[in-house]
């Protein structure tokens, strides 16, 4: 890391993804990654390579993600305060222990699917997270500006800022946002109100990103299943990966496209015959749209509004009295 400024991926990190990228294709990458000024970043998530860690108790992707993003909520309301009118409730914080699922505990589960193909019965294990969509709808809704797609392709949002309202969940094709109740700023507002907690998700380790570090499910991988890049080599790869096997890829037209690529030896028509689509178990509809209804400027201030003052107000003051915590969004947004 040079500095601050301008944090490097570690050259341990760089082997990573160069020593699977050579072997199968190849192809150069540079010989180090900048999180800032390499620009944006892809992942890559090869299902011909997960095999679920089926020899460990939690695949170690879980568990890494899970050991960097404990804590990272505070003690929950002892009285948590019922919304008006919709008086839902969510509240995970005595089953921070669930791993089969998305909620605000546990940004990242395996999928097992079952598949059979020309008679042959086949498992795959599809790891599920936010795929970082280059054009979130997710971000673009949130009123309170608490959601960013930044510069270096992690989709983030700002705990501090956000009322967990959930309309990020509701344009996400794959509702991967979850929602705490009884934490955040909502409750130093109007509690019975407005807000209803905080929303969770996967940040791509966006902190690890800004210090030249991997994320870490990707750091720990045994199978290298995952990868992170400069966006041209990562799409780059897909292609090469699944032209070898004869696969698929998903992400590149997804929600208007992703920041997340997974290539599949089957199709994803068939892994998404698999999936639930239960809250927190998305599925993997091929070709799904953009949930564009409601996100223009005009949408936001109708879904803001009539509170949206007073909430301002009292979060400035929520703010200056924390005096710890930064209000402003990270220097590096779109
Ligand atoms: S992505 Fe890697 S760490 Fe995660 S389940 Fe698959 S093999 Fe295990
Ligand atoms: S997957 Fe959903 S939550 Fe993640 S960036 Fe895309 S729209 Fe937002
Ligand atoms: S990138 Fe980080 S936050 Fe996202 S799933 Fe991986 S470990 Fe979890």
């Amino acid at each position: 890391m040079n500095s601050k400024n301008t944090p490097e991926i570690s050259r341990r990190s760089f082997l990573r993804i160069s020593a699977g990228a050579a072997a199968l294709t190849g192809i150069h990458l540079p010989k180090a990654v900048r999180a800032e000024s390499a620009g944006a970043l892809a992942t890559l998530i090869d299902l011909s390579l997960c095999d679920g860690c089926t020899d460990r108790n939690m695949p170690a992707c879980v568990q890494a993600c899970r050991s960097i993003n404990a804590n990272k909520i505070s003690p929950v309301a002892e009285r948590i305060p019922e919304p008006w009118p919709r008086k839902t409730i969510e509240d995970w914080s005595k089953k921070q222990d669930v791993t089969n699922r998305l909620t605000p505990y546990n940004y990242l589960f395996v999928h097992r699917a079952e598949i059979t193909v020309n008679g042959e019965r086949q498992t795959l294990f599809v790891p599920r997270r936010c795929m970082h969509c280059d054009n979130p709808a997710c971000a673009t809704i949130c009123p309170f500006s608490a959601n960013h797609k930044n510069k270096n392709g992690a989709v983030v949002i700002d705990p501090d800022q956000c009322f967990g309202g959930a309309k990020c969940r509701d344009v996400c094709p794959w509702e991967i946002p979850q929602r705490q109740s009884g934490v955040g700023i909502y409750l130093h507002i109007l509690p019975d109100f407005m807000g209803n907690g905080v929303m969770y998700k996967c940040d791509l380790c966006n902190d690890r990103l800004k210090e030249g570090k991997m994320p870490g499910c990707i750091e720990v991988c045994p199978r290298n299943a995952m990868l992170i890049g400069p966006r041209k080599e990562i799409e780059a790869e897909a292609q090469a990966r699944a032209g070898k096997i004869n696969g698929h890829i998903y992400g590149q037209k997804e929600n208007g496209g992703t920041a997340t690529l997974y290539v599949s030896p089957v199709s994803f028509e068939l892994l998404n015959q698999t999936m639930t689509g239960k809250p927190g178990q998305p599925a993997m509809k091929p070709g799904v749209e953009r949930r564009m209804a409601g996100t223009d400027p005009l949408g936001k201030a109708v879904l803001a509004s009539p509170v949206l003052g007073l909430a301002l107000a009292g979060a400035a003051g929520w703010f200056s009295r924390r005096g710890d915590r930064k209000a402003c969004q990270e220097e590096d947004h779109d």
